[in-house]
């Protein structure tokens, strides 16, 4: 007997979730409060040049902290974001983009490295990869929204990056969150997977879409399948979450009850979509296979695939 799927999600964490920093969203309300962590000499800094946040080498890529004294210097001065504590200890994120040179210009060349987030999150610790992905789309977000969408002013951060406010029309901006519906479609033995233009060889994974205006997550899990692959999905069952760093989604992951079996593919959004036995997911699970590659364990996509294998999902 498989064991439920709440227990399979604790034990089997998920990529970016878990972040273990007090997001301080009472205290940073207070300007002296957020003046004293920056100063502190104890505080530490995630530096990310063009987004892509400093690692230090090793075969575990753990977070390269730094002081403030690494971006004062900086031209224009970068304005830190603070990310939360822990242990009484300020985290915060720096976009340090302004230094041409990157970790030679910093003099961290031997014991660090920007590295794209994506491409490392296999080597990197749980909770720094968590913490990286809440810096990666906060400076990104700050990065893009200089402007107030309303008036077109210039913006101002507060509440230590936690929002941004308009000088000439005072409306407030906050980062935002994109809900993607991600299904895996089920029906009896099979499981219904697609593949996009450009993928990896041979790659196949759940169905994905933005849910739009005015939608349920189950409104828009239903609509995608029926868009992308043609299929009548009925009911449709949130797993699990999970943050997506590239740059702001939420990955809604689902499980939707087939009600049709014909495939028709939408050859805009899709190369492929196809059903396969659990069998043949096994073994693509596996690694086993030389004509089915599933996305790795980073990926939502994995764990929803695995726990309905492992017979999960009902
Ligand atoms: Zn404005």
């Amino acid at each position: 007997m498989p064991p439920p799927w709440s227990l399979l999600a604790v034990q089997d964490p998920i990529a970016y979730a878990g972040n273990p920093l007090d997001r301080e969203n009472l205290n940073r309300r207070s300007r002296d409060w957020l003046e004293a962590q920056e100063r502190a000499p104890e505080s530490r800094y995630l530096p990310l040049w063009q987004l892509m946040p400093l690692l230090k080498l090793g075969e575990t890529r753990e977070i390269a902290w730094a002081r403030r004294e690494l971006f004062e210097d900086l031209e224009p001065r970068p304005e830190p974001v603070l990310l939360g504590t822990r242990d009484g200890v300020a985290h915060f994120a720096v976009d340090v983009s302004a230094e041409p040179k990157r970790e030679v210009g910093f003099g961290v060349e031997d014991v660090a490295s920007f590295e794209d987030l994506r491409a490392k999150v296999a080597q990197i610790p749980a909770a720094d990869a968590a913490i990286a992905a809440q810096a990666r789309t906060l400076v990104d977000w700050h990065c893009r929204h200089g402007h107030c969408a309303v008036c077109g002013g210039h913006t101002r951060s507060v509440l230590g990056g936690g929002n941004r406010i308009c000088f000439d029309c005072q409306a407030e901006h906050y980062p935002r969150t994109d809900p993607v519906a991600i299904v895996v479609v089920v029906r009896g033995d099979r499981c219904l997977l697609g593949r996009g233009p450009g993928w990896p060889a041979s790659m196949y994974s759940a169905l994905a879409g933005f849910v739009e205006a005015g939608e349920s997550l189950e409104d828009a899990a239903r609509r995608e399948v029926l868009e992308e692959a043609g299929v009548r999905v009925g009911e449709v069952r949130y797993v699990r979450s999970q943050p997506w760093p590239f740059p702001s989604s939420l990955m809604l992951g689902c499980v939707g009850f087939a009600e049709t079996e014909e495939i028709v593919v939408d050859r805009a959004e899709l190369d492929d979509a196809r059903w396969f036995t659990r069998d043949t997911l096994r073994e693509a699970l596996a690694g086993k296979r030389e004509d089915l590659v599933v996305p790795p364990p980073f990926a939502i996509a994995h764990h929803l695939i695995r726990a309905w294998v492992e017979g999960g999902l009902g």
